[in-house]
C-alpha cells in the first residue's frame, strides 16, 4: 500500500505545490491522477519518491517511502528524459536487471533472456539493437514500459506516458499494464485525458494542490468533482 499523511511541498519555500494530501493506495489497482496543469501530479510522484522535500509523510508497505524506493519503477514525465542518449534497446531495458544485481554483478544470459522476453510483450522485438535516439515516441515509451517489466517492481509510477505517443503503442502500453496489474503490482499513472479515464482506471485520484477526490472511478469521476478540479467551463461529455 502508498499512503500519503498531510503530504506538503513549496518549491523554494515559495508557493505551496500541493497542500496537506492524505491518500491511500492499495494494490493490485491501475490507478488514475488526474487535474489540470500545475496540479501537483508530478509533484505527488516525486515526494513518494523522496527526488524532492516535502512535509507530512510518505508510506509504502507502512514504512518510510525512501526506505522502499528498490519496490518502485518510475519513468518520468517525457520532457524530463534524454533520448539523444547513446545507447541501444536491449542495454536501456537491461537497466531494469540492476535493482537485482549485486554490486560489480553484470548482466548475465538470465537476464538478457528476461530483457527479450520483455522487448516481446511490447512488440519490439526486432528493435534490440538500434539506438534509442532512432525510435519514434510510442516505441520509445514501449521500451520504458519493457524496462519495468524486467524490473519486476510491485508498484510502477507513470507520468503522462501517453503524450505525443501513437494509439497502437498506447494500447500496447495498456495491455502490458493490465497483465502486471493481474500479477499483484500497484500502478499510478499521471494522465491528463480524460475520455480515457473510465477505460484506463479503477481508482482516480483527482488533485488540485489539494486533493479533491480519491476512490473507485465510478464513484468519484463525475461532474462535480471535476469541476472542482477544472473549474465551471469543463464540458466533458462521459462524465
Ligand atoms: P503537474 O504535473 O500537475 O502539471 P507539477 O507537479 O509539475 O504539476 O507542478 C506543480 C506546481 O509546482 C506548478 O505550479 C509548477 O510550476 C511548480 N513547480 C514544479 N516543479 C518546480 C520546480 N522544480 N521549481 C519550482 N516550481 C516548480
Ligand atoms: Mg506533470
Amino acid at each position: 500500500m502508498i499512503e500519503t499523511q498531510n503530504l506538503q511541498v513549496s518549491y523554494n519555500n515559495d508557493v505551496l505545490a500541493l497542500e496537506n494530501v492524505s491518500l491511500k493506495i492499495k494494490g493490485p489497482t491501475i490507478t488514475g491522477i488526474i487535474g489540470p496543469n500545475g496540479a501537483g501530479k508530478s509533484t505527488l510522484l516525486k515526494a513518494i519518491l523522496n527526488i524532492i522535500d516535502f512535509g507530512g509523510k510518505a508510506l509504502i508497505n507502512n514504512n518510510e517511502a525512501k526506505k522502499e524506493l528498490s519496490h518502485v519503477a518510475y519513468v518520468e514525465q517525457k520532457s524530463d528524459i534524454d533520448y539523444t542518449f547513446p545507447i541501444k534497446v536491449r542495454e536501456c531495458v537491461s537497466l531494469g536487471t540492476y535493482a537485482h544485481l549485486n554490486l560489480f554483478q553484470k548482466v548475465g544470459k538470465k537476464q538478457w533472456e528476461q530483457v527479450d522476453e520483455a522487448l516481446e510483450k511490447v512488440n519490439l522485438k526486432e528493435y534490440g539493437n538500434r539506438q534509442i535516439s532512432e525510435l519514434s515516441g510510442g516505441q520509445f515509451q514501449r521500451v520504458l514500459m519493457a524496462r519495468c517489466l524486467v524490473q519486476n517492481a510491485d508498484y510502477i509510477f507513470l507520468d503522462e506516458p501517453f503524450v505525443g505517443i501513437d494509439s497502437v503503442s498506447e494500447q500496447i502500453i495498456m495491455e502490458t499494464l493490465g497483465t502486471l496489474k493481474n500479477q499483484g503490482k500497484t500502478i499510478l499513472i499521471v494522465h491528463h485525458d480524460l475520455s480515457k479515464v473510465r477505460d484506463y482506471f479503477d481508482q482516480l485520484i483527482i488533485l488540485n494542490k489539494k486533493l479533491l477526490a480519491s476512490g473507485k472511478t465510478e464513484e468519484v469521476f463525475n461532474q462535480t468533482n471535476l469541476r472542482k478540479a477544472y473549474g465551471e467551463n469543463l464540458i466533458m461529455g462521459g462524465a
